[in-house]
């Protein structure tokens, strides 16, 4: 499973739609200080659900949001798509045989969060389903950052074993028993 591209519109810095591709022997993004090097990262881990504006770096889900600049108003809303090559089957679900699959969601001031799979809407329990077991989630082993490290050196066992079992496929298992039981 590889991202393709992201496309941003109105997503923080990113205020004009933004086309990053990721091409098969990209390693790095690189710039100076406060070009949007991490936004790009908030960007992905916002698409796939992540619901915790300080995991975003903000304070409110609306800080995503284009909030203006010198020569620039604000805008009415954040949009981000991601495009993954699924060759390989990795993601799971109604999206299976799919080679390519697009998430993106799209949020606006009065915090109404729309979410499409393959350009269909959908909730966001279909996008963060499809990704179980993928490594890929809004705080899964996928995304490394500063200190993710450090704090997997220091997690008690139990929360070691999430990541345990992500990597080894069972948590989707989990999450659908879990399901039944609380039906
Ligand atoms: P560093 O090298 O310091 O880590 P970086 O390239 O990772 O920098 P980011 O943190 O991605 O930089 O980008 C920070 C920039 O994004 C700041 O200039 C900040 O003003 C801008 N920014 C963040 N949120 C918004 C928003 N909602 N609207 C407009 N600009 C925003
Ligand atoms: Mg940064």
């Amino acid at each position: 499973m590889r991202l393709k591209h992201i496309k941003l519109a109105g997503f923080k810095s990113f205020v004009d739609p933004t086309k990053v591709p990721f091409e098969q022997q990209m390693t790095a993004i690189v710039g100076p200080n406060g070009c949007g090097k991490s936004n790009i990262i908030d960007a992905v881990r916002w698409v796939l659900g992540e619901s915790s504006a300080k995991n975003l770096r903000g304070e409110a889900m609306t800080d995503v949001i284009f909030n203006g600049a010198a020569s620039r108003k604000p805008i009415g809303q954040a949009s981000v798509e991601l495009v993954f090559d699924n060759t390989q089957g990795r993601i799971q679900g109604n999206m299976a045989d799919r080679t390519e699959v697009s998430v993106r969601r799209v949020v606006n001031r009065e915090s109404t969060n729309t979410y499409y799979l393959n350009g269909t809407k959908c909730r966001r329990r279909d996008i963060t389903d499809i990704f179980l077991g993928t490594g890929l989630g809004p705080r899964s082993y996928a995304i490394i950052e500063q200190g993710t490290i450090s704090r997997l050196i220091e997690s008690k066992p139990q929360e070691l074993r999430v990541f345990i079992e992500e990597a080894a496929g069972i948590s989707k298992y989990k999450e659908r028993r879990k399901e039944t039981e609380t039906r």
